[in-house]
């Protein structure tokens, strides 16, 4: 695939899925039209045709899908692990407040928010909703209501001279978006239609109702929510920005920029390998959970495709992770937050992290594999380790190397703004990930 081409699917890709159950349902469309076979954990398998993609998914939000071409047992499986989930504010389950005539939502932080970029910007809401049908059934349907409808407008300097020496955010009081004005009383007959807008189920009832509408045909329609996971998300698509178009600017790119690199590098007919791409929920609230990396989705897929506990172990002991995480850019008005020769540029391609500490899972044996995939690939490549003074953040990789055993090597693009609602990152970076993502499946 050339540069042009993979850099607008990934910008595609990141704007239809605003949330992780959203960018699981991509995964599964692009895998669809791949030729990729559904699996459900609920079934009886049997996985033999070789060559034949399949994939499975855990709560709607994590995703295995895999394609096997030779025999497990002598060559073991080259995988890549990515995360679905992003930092962002979560709906709470009773959300409504009433405050001086507006209507706003309470929100919980999901993972290490950067909160200041949320403030003026143009806010939709998406996820996953729950209810019950006419006939007791309960169901649940993905919504995106794609409009800006909320936004948390920022306090006017005038009212806060010292803001831009000493702003601090409170999570609980700052941040719950607006939605609407409410009538100011109920003769108030320019806003007629609002009158029971306050009620936050009755607005997701109609909203739900139109998705199942507009999917599912001859679906009942829901009578009642039970419950809901939805978030904000800016409705700023992502872009090619800079004079000479180096930079994509987007929300998500933590982490959904490496899910796309990983499902193009699987989805590609050329490999010989047997290939698997795991993308798990909660990495950002530290993976401890049943769709986590460090829950059971990845062991239990692998245990199906092994006929015992020996070939298992045999299958493990010959098999690579390859876990691809975004890594913090060395950011030139910031330089000094850096090791002073560990400072990744953006587009001078993906970087191999390392930590003394096992922040990170790289050592120098899985490194070297790496480096020499960018060899073969063309592609250059760097390393980061965080500064000496500093503490290091961590990814699946660590995660993933202690629950499965597998060799693992964490590696990402770099990044500038990681966690905000708008991140930075190299076109390059991007394309050179993919190629070396490609590199390991075909190699
Ligand atoms: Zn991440």
């Amino acid at each position: 695939m050339q540069d042009v081409e993979f850099t607008n699917g990934l910008l595609d890709f990141i704007n239809t899925s605003p949330t992780p159950f959203h960018a699981v349902k991509t995964m599964t469309g692009i895998l669809e039209r791949a030729g990729f076979k559904a699996l459900n954990e609920s079934d009886q398998w049997s996985i033999q045709d070789q060559g034949q993609g399949y994939y499975v998914t855990r709560n709607d939000s994590s995703i295995i899908a895999f394609r096997l071409n030779r025999s497990l047992v002598d060559t073991g499986i080259k995988m890549v692990g990515a995360h679905t989930d992003s930092p962002c504010l979560k709906v709470k389950p009773n959300p409504e407040i009433v405050n001086k005539q507006y209507l706003q939502l309470g929100v919980e932080v999901y993972g290490g928010v950067l909160l200041n970029p949320w403030f003026d910007r143009d806010l939709s809401l998406a996820g996953r909703v729950s209810y019950v049908d006419k006939d007791g059934a309960i169901g649940h349907q993905l919504i995106d209501m794609e409009k800006a409808i909320a936004i948390i407008p920022s306090l006017a300097i005038h009212l806060d001279r010292e803001a831009n020496e000493k702003r601090t955010v409170n999570k609980q009081n700052h941040l719950p978006p607006i939605l609407m004005k409410l009538p100011e009383s109920k003769t108030d007959n320019r806003n007629k239609n609002r009158s029971e807008s306050a009620d936050f189920d009755g607005i997701l009832l109609k909203i739900v109702n139109a998705h199942i509408e507009q999917e599912e045909g001859n679906q009942p329609l829901a009578t009642k929510i039970l419950n809901h996971e939805l978030s904000f998300y800016d409705v700023q698509p992502p872009a090619v920005i800079g004079l000479h178009d180096d930079f994509i600017a987007s929300a998500r790119l933590d982490n959904l920029l490496s899910c796309y690199t990983g499902l193009m590098a699987l989805v590609e007919d050329k490999n010989t390998q047997n290939c698997l791409l795991v993308c798990n929920d909660h990495e950002e609230v530290g993976s401890m959970t049943a769709a986590g990396a460090q829950g059971p989705f990845l062991k239990s897929v692998l245990e199906r495709l092994s006929e015992n506990d020996e070939d298992f172990a045999r299958m493990i002991a010959q098999s690579t992770m390859v876990s691809a995480d975004n890594a913090h850019g060395v950011h030139p008005n910031y330089a000094d937050k850096h090791d002073g020769n560990h400072g990744p540029i953006l587009n001078n391609g993906p970087v191999i992290k390392t930590n003394a500490n096992q922040r990170y899972a790289s050592n120098s044996e899985t490194s070297a594999i790496f480096k020499q995939l960018c060899e073969l690939a063309d592609v250059p490549v760097q390393t980061f380790v965080v500064r000496s003074d500093m503490a290091c953040g961590s990814t699946i990789g660590p995660i993933t190397a202690s629950e499965i055993g597998v060799k693992t090597v964490d590696v990402g693009v770099p990044t500038f703004a990681m966690h905000s609602i708008r991140e930075l990152a190299g076109r390059w970076d991007a394309y050179y990930l993919y190629r070396v993502l490609k590199q390991n499946f075909q190699n």
